[in-house]
């Protein structure tokens, strides 16, 4: 196996369960979407399920909502409760991109502990942006877009929270041959292609 290149020589089926990861503001969303519009897969936005619930007002909502409006990760029980049943529908029509799950080691674990096994995730693909650049990005897009946690103190927490919790992550992806480095920093549209030559698409 190529050590550059783990998840596709590990694996010849066509993917259709991939996790995607990155900091905060690498374009993750963004490259999620447009995987899953080409691989025809559902792309499953973690943070935008859990503000449609915040915004539905449920008891679960209620739960969520201080931890997102303070950049803090929501209660892994409350968050497991929201992508698992997207996850089972996903599955159930061809595969998911999954966007913004796992962020922290516990997370991967419950994911490669999901039933039935067949809906497990089969490559994790790293969107590697430089923590500058991502934070340059972010507070750019705190200016345009009406999300109350893309302020400034919100925005370093969220990136202090990526370097703690996901290098594990990342390392157990890695050990497990599952880990796919992408090189972020460039155009949007080859970081696309960049992905999709990866997958062997
Ligand atoms: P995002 O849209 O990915 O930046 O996520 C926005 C917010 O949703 C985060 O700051 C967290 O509060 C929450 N969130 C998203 N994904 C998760 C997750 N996997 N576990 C816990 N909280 C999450």
């Amino acid at each position: 196996m190529s050590h550059d290149d783990p998840g596709r020589a590990a694996h010849h089926e066509p993917y259709t369960r991939l996790v995607m990861l990155a900091r905060p503001g690498a374009g993750k969303t963004t490259q999620a979407d447009r995987l899953a519009h080409h691989l025809r897969l559902t792309h499953l936005d973690t943070g935008a399920l859990l503000r449609r619930e915040v915004e539905s007002s449920s008891p679960l909502g209620l739960t969520i909502a201080s931890a997102l409006e303070h950049g803090e990760l929501a209660p892994d029980s409350a968050v497991m409760a929201v992508i698992g049943p997207g996850i089972d529908d996903a599955v159930s029509t061809g595969g998911y991109v999954l966007d913004g799950f796992p962020r922290h080691l516990a997370q991967a674990k419950a994911l490669d502990a999901f039933e039935p096994a067949s809906s497990r995730p089969q490559a994790a693909l790293l969107l590697e942006v430089r923590e500058e650049e991502c934070r340059r990005r972010l507070l750019a897009r705190a200016s345009l877009e009406d999300r109350n946690d893309d302020t400034p103190p919100t925005i370093d927490r969220r990136l202090a929270t990526y370097e703690l919790e996901m290098l594990p992550v990342l390392e157990y992806y890695d050990n497990r041959g599952m880990l796919v480095r992408i090189d972020g920093d460039r155009p949007s549209e080859l970081v696309t292609a960049q992905i999709l030559d990866r997958l062997g698409h």
